[in-house]
């Protein structure tokens, strides 16, 4: 080849290669701006979530895990924890985990049953998060303060605050039309739904008032309260769930929001969350124990019915069953879980003596914003 030609070739070549790279870059550039790449926001949601954390397992053995309560740290994320019980007949008791799922300090008071918490509480002059629930060993309403920075639990309750007997399940409730904090608690069996107001004794401890009682026809043990909204929701294990008003002078009114054996839950309705997303947007979370799945619904309007998630084995996590108590969060807890977190019980941990729970990204499971 004559030296000309040959330069010309190189010419020719050199030409194809850089309209090859335009090419591939145009066609990178169009990529991206029709496929957005994921980002921990756009991460995909799925019927079939997978765990990506499991706590550690309690002493003892069987299934004595129930509920859990998570308590999210704004300022340091990662230093969230959840709060769940140990409901054994013995040694049964009040835990606090990280979000590693390592237990970081336990508590033996008793035969706890369904946990729940709320910031702000004031006590002894300062805001506090307050963690309550029943305990059915002497049917009594437990209440702890939770340091927040040594992330552990001390007794709050002024004294032995007597419930409806026996009693099964817990939540509470913060006002936002009055700034009152309350404390509901659900009995085992036919009976009455209790509503107390909680405040401080004036000695840095907690009192509590019966201010409201709710007929209900059979065993109910889980509820939870959308603070923003006003709402109570109740759950009757083999009945279905009801929604009330959550002020104590909203009266007995009742809707229902869906039954057991409609298609969408199987007994025993267990756990039931709220998941705040912006602008009274966000969904409602209850455990379909039956078939081991939860069922996810509108928190808005009527509570429309979204869809029923299957929490599926991860690697060396195991699947969940036997769905019992649940909560949900929108807000950031740490790495692997910046958009949220779903943390719900395992009746059988694969290699553990006893039930567990398994941590969920929230993001995996429904699509959300979290409020301001
Ligand atoms: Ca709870
Ligand atoms: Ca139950
Ligand atoms: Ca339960
Ligand atoms: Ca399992």
């Amino acid at each position: 080849m004559r030296m000309r030609d040959r330069s010309r070739v190189v010419s020719l070549v050199a030409l194809a290669a850089l309209a090859c790279l335009v090419i591939v870059g145009v066609a990178f550039s169009v990529r991206e701006l029709v496929e957005p790449p994921p980002t921990a926001t756009a991460r995909q949601t799925t019927d079939s979530p997978t765990p990506l954390v499991e706590s550690a397992s309690f002493a003892g053995s069987g299934d004595i895990a129930d509920d859990n309560a998570i308590w999210t740290d704004r300022k340091n994320p990662s230093n969230s924890v959840v709060i769940a019980d140990n409901k054994g007949d013995s040694g049964g008791g009040i835990g606090v985990f990280g979000m590693d799922g390592k237990l970081l300090q336990f508590r033996a008071d008793g035969m706890i049953g369904n946990v729940d918490l709320r910031e702000g509480f004031p006590l002894a002059g300062g805001p506090t998060v307050l963690v309550g629930a029943n305990n059915r060993s002497n049917n009594t309403l437990a209440l702890w303060t939770l340091d927040t920075k040594t992330r552990t639990l001390s007794p709050a309750a002024a004294y032995d605050i007597e419930t409806f007997a026996p009693n099964y399940g817990f939540c509470m409730y913060h006002s936002r039309d009055s700034g009152r904090f309350y404390a509901f608690v659900t009995p085992d069996g036919p009976g009455e739904i209790q509503q107390f107001e909680l405040v401080d004794n004036g000695a840095g401890q907690v009192r509590a008032t019966l201010v409201r009682t709710l007929p209900i026809d059979s065993v109910t043990e889980s509820c939870v309260a959308d603070d923003d909204l006003g709402h109570l929701y109740v759950g009757e294990e083999e009945v279905g769930i009801w929604k009330y008003g959550a002020e104590p002078d909203t009266g007995a009114d009742r809707v229902p929001v869906d039954q057991a054996g409609a298609g969408r839950l199987v007994a025993d309705i267990e756990g039931l969350s709220i998941a705040y997303g912006a602008d009274g947007s966000g969904y409602l979370f209850v455990s379909s124990q039956g078939d081991s799945t939860i069922a996810i619904y509108d928190r808005a309007g009527n509570n429309a019915f979204v869809k029923k998630v299957t929490v599926v084995a991860n690697g060396d996590i195991d699947a969940v069953t036997g769905t019992d108590g649940l909560d949900v969060t929108s807000f950031n807890v740490g790495p692997q879980f910046e958009d949220g977190l779903l943390v719900v019980h395992d009746d059988d941990n694969s290699g553990g003596s006893t039930s567990n729970m398994k941590y969920v990204p929230l993001a995996s499971v429904v699509e959300i914003t979290a409020p301001k």
